[in-house]
This record gives C-alpha cells, sequence and structure tokens, in this order.
C-alpha cells in the first residue's frame, strides 16, 4: 500500500468520524483535532499530550438529581483516533481493563475508532537510554493491544494495513480495501505470562521506603502535577456534586495525586500531606499497585511525565536508581 492509499482511507474515514491525531504545532506534535488529512503526522514520535482526553474527558456529568436521578444523555461523537503509536494502545488496553465496567467510558468507547500506527520503534535512535519495558516490535505483539485499524509503515514508505476487531474489518470492507490482515486480540498479557522486570520492578519500589531518592525528590519537585497530566496511565478521578438552583449535578473530573485534595478526607486528614508522599503514592501506583492488580505495567515508558517537568524529574533515572538490576538488562535487549 502506498501513502497515497493510506490518504485515500483517512479521507473515506474523514467523512464518517472526526479524526484526532498526531498533528504538528510549533514544531511539537500534539494530539489535535486533525481537520485535513494531510496534517496527520507518520513521524512515529510520540505526542506531547496524551489520548485520554478523547477516551476520559478532564469533566463529565454523570447525573442530575432534581427530585429524581437523571442519568446524562449520551452524547458521543463518532470519532477516529488516528495513529496511536503501540505505547498509546498499550495505556489504552489498561484504560479497557480498569473502565470495564463503566458504562459512560463503554458508549463513548463503542463511538471511537482506533486506529493504531508505527513506524519502527518510538524514537529508535535513543531508545535503549529511556525504556522502561521492552518494547521491540516483536511480530507477536499487535495480538497484545487493542485497535480496529493498524497501520504499519517500513523504511520505504510502503505500508501494510491489519484489522484488530469486526468494526475495523467492516470498515475496510465497506471502503473496498482488500489487501490487509485480521489479527486477533488475545488480551494485554503475552503468552510468556507477565513482564518480569515489571514484577521485580515492583518488589523494589516496595522495599524502598528508606531510599534516600525520596528525599531528594521531596526537595525539588514542586507538586505542580503536570507529570500526571499528560501520562496516558493516569487514570484516577474525582468526583464533585455541583449544586444549581433546583438540581444537582454529579461530575467526575480527573484526578491528579499531586494536588492537595486528593487523599483529603472528613476530618481533616490528609494521606499524602508532603510532596515525598505523594510521589511515592504515583510510583506505588504505577509499578507496585497497577501491576499487582491488572498484571500489566502502570507505565508504559512514552517518557511524557520527563519532558514536561519544569525541574527535570526523569523518571528512567529514578527507576535506574530504585532497581538497576531491571533498568540494565532492559536497556540490553
Ligand atoms: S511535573 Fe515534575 S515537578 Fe511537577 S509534580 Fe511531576 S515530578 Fe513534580
Ligand atoms: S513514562 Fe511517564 S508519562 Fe509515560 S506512562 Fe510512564 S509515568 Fe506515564
Amino acid at each position: 500500500m502506498t501513502k497515497q492509499n493510506i490518504d485515500i482511507l483517512f479521507k473515506k474515514i474523514l467523512k464518517e468520524y472526526q479524526i484526532y491525531a498526531p498533528v504538528l504545532a510549533n514544531k511539537e506534535l500534539f494530539v489535535k483535532k486533525a481537520l485535513n488529512i494531510k496534517e496527520i503526522d507518520y513521524s512515529g514520535r510520540i505526542p506531547l499530550n496524551s489520548w485520554k482526553q478523547l477516551f476520559l474527558p478532564d469533566c463529565e456529568t454523570l447525573f442530575t438529581y432534581t427530585g429524581n436521578f437523571k442519568k446524562e444523555k449520551a452524547n458521543y461523537p463518532k470519532v477516529c483516533a488516528g495513529n496511536m503509536t503501540i505505547l498509546d494502545l498499550r495505556a489504552l488496553g489498561l484504560y479497557d481493563l480498569v473502565f470495564s465496567e463503566d458504562p459512560y467510558y463503554q458508549q463513548r468507547r463503542q463511538n471511537i475508532l482506533v486506529v493504531g500506527f508505527s513506524f519502527g520503534a518510538p524514537n529508535e535512535e535513543n531508545f535503549a537510554d529511556w525504556k522502561v519495558f521492552s518494547m521491540k516490535l516483536e511480530e507477536n505483539i499487535l495480538e497484545h493491544v487493542p485497535f480496529d485499524i493498524f497501520l504499519e509503515k517500513d523504511k520505504k514508505g510502503n505500508f501494510k494495513i491489519y484489522s484488530g476487531s469486526i468494526k475495523g474489518q467492516e470498515l475496510l470492507e465497506k471502503y473496498k480495501i482488500k489487501e490487509y490482515k485480521n489479527i486477533k486480540f488475545a488480551g494485554l498479557i503475552p503468552e510468556e505470562g507477565p513482564d518480569k522486570r515489571m514484577l521485580e520492578l515492583g518488589k523494589s519500589i516496595k522495599k524502598s521506603a528508606n531510599h534516600p531518592l525520596w528525599d531528594e525528590l521531596d526537595k525539588i519537585c514542586f507538586a505542580c502535577g503536570k507529570c500526571s497530566l499528560v501520562c496516558p496511565t493516569c487514570f484516577c478521578f474525582d468526583t464533585e456534586d455541583v449544586p444549581d438552583k433546583d438540581s444537582v449535578k454529579r461530575q467526575r473530573l480527573w484526578g491528579n495525586c499531586f494536588y492537595p485534595e486528593f487523599t483529603a478526607i472528613a476530618g481533616g486528614k490528609n494521606y499524602t500531606d508532603t510532596v515525598k508522599k505523594k510521589i511515592k503514592f504515583w510510583y506505588d501506583h504505577k509499578f507496585s499497585r497497577i501491576p499487582a492488580e491488572f498484571k500489566v505495567p502502570g507505565c508504559v515508558s512514552c517518557n511524557r511525565c520527563t519532558l514536561v517537568c519544569p525541574v527535570g524529574i526523569d523518571i528512567i533515572k529514578n527507576l535506574n536508581r530504585l532497581n538497576s538490576k531491571v533498568t540494565k538488562k532492559s536497556a540490553k535487549k
């Protein structure tokens, strides 16, 4: 398939869906609404912001109380998440697990067409420096990430197309694309079991309460929460009741474990009342609690948190210090 064929595919998609894709703006890539298919980026680089706004809006009304409970009328536009990298598809796989029984998430998700994209491993040139978990594009990798359609670009600029769901397959057939391969989703966990380095790292974080790193971070981290805002796997939320004249709205908003109210409870107690506790709570969740509960990493190694941190806190360096054995091994792979 040529790039021209892919442009035709996206032109057809654009007639049915709003397309969000990595778009270049001021020399930086952002996930944005693409008004024209020419704006869609094919570098394979990771956009600075994540896709979570599409799947989990920063604020949504769950129901309104006016004497009776009234569920908010569903208004989920047809959206295409175009050219998501494998790392972001892994994060999406985590949302699918966490929100598997959430009707709001599920209804929105059904209206989203997920188009994955790869052009080699992300940021291949400095890959070994920052990866936490292996991210080679192994043959079986597509079986373990959710997508409807996947586009694989080779070094000559030619494309292979895969369908990963009935929705994807039906769309390709409707658009009269015959050259594609079906991939059957086999769950997020590979056949060989959960990532061993992830499990080792989880153990190290659990035992790290007295590690000097936490005191060092306590002194430099602003608790601004930018890292959590851009992180594709940060899915925590808060609920807020917003009163109006004759009604009350229950809203769900993005939570952020760096913000003061995050672990505040009635009576004034706050379980993460120091920066040190907040940042450790964040690492614990990603590297210990999420893997324990879902058997998948709570971090997909996208490096966004490091790029946006105003004081240069580098998650990979920190993980290296907490568990040099794990990250040295992964860098060699
Ligand atoms: S972005 Fe950096 S300074 Fe801000 S909360 Fe995260 S680690 Fe701390
Ligand atoms: S590298 Fe940072 S931003 Fe990316 S998934 Fe891991 S914690 Fe989140």
